[in-house]
């Protein structure tokens, strides 16, 4: 079984596929982190990688996918794998489904956690972020531990400076024409399953769970 979590930042997507991977044994492929870990490495790749996310442009296809690549292993896929936060755009999904072909498998259903548009904006005011290992808290969805603190590092978290509303707004914008295309395209083999993202997070949790069982989606817990 593979899937798809998609919804706008501060959907908690992330959140969604730890609960998935714990449940059932599934490998949580998410491409922020994988990002993360390259340019940690200080490789020429992970370099190329920082290049683009420093100066705040959208990483190309090319490294993109030479990236989520490395994780298309056998083993993963005979686990399952849930993608969060990529495909982003339909050139994504598309290679996407190509790999999986050549490897005999699918992308079974894409779960889409829909969120309003004053959400998102509450929700992402609510991020902090270590300024050490740069790893993503959110005092809503996504808290530390300890108060304002990493839970990896014991560092105050800080407020990225770009989490105005009018930057949250446009980064908005810019997630739905990048996105919305890839949805449709997933929309169009009836892969699409909406869940209600404005919920607690037992309550998305056990939506998914739900409609994955009603549409026959084979979970092994
Ligand atoms: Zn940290």
């Amino acid at each position: 079984m593979n899937l798809i979590i998609s919804g706008p930042q501060g959907s908690g997507k992330g959140t969604q596929g730890d609960l998935l991977e714990e449940k059932f044994g599934v490998f949580h492929l998410e491409s922020g982190q994988l990002m993360r870990e390259a340019i940690k490495k200080e490789t020429d790749f992970g370099r190329q990688i920082a290049d683009y996310v420093n100066q705040g442009i959208i990483v190309p296809d090319e490294l993109t996918n030479q990236l989520i690549e490395q994780s298309l292993v056998d083993e993963n896929i005979s686990k399952g794998i849930i993608f969060d936060g990529f495909p982003r755009r339909l050139s994504q999904g598309q290679w996407l489904d190509e790999q999986l072909v050549k490897k005999n498998s699918q992308i079974d259903k894409l779960i889409l956690l829909i969120l309003s548009t004053e959400e998102t904006i509450r929700r992402l005011s609510a991020r902090r972020i270590c300024p050490k290992c740069g790893r993503n808290f959110n005092l809503i969805t996504v808290p530390p531990k300890n108060d304002e603190l990493c839970d990896d590092c014991g560092l105050k978290l800080i407020t990225r400076d770009d989490e105005t509303s009018e930057a949250i707004t446009k980064r908005l914008e810019e997630y739905h024409t990048e996105t919305d295309p890839m949805i449709e395209y997933y929309r169009k083999q009836g892969k699409v399953i909406e869940i209600n993202g404005e919920q607690p997070v037992e309550k998305v949790f056990s939506d998914i769970l739900e409609a994955l069982a009603s549409q026959g989606v084979p979970l092994r817990s």
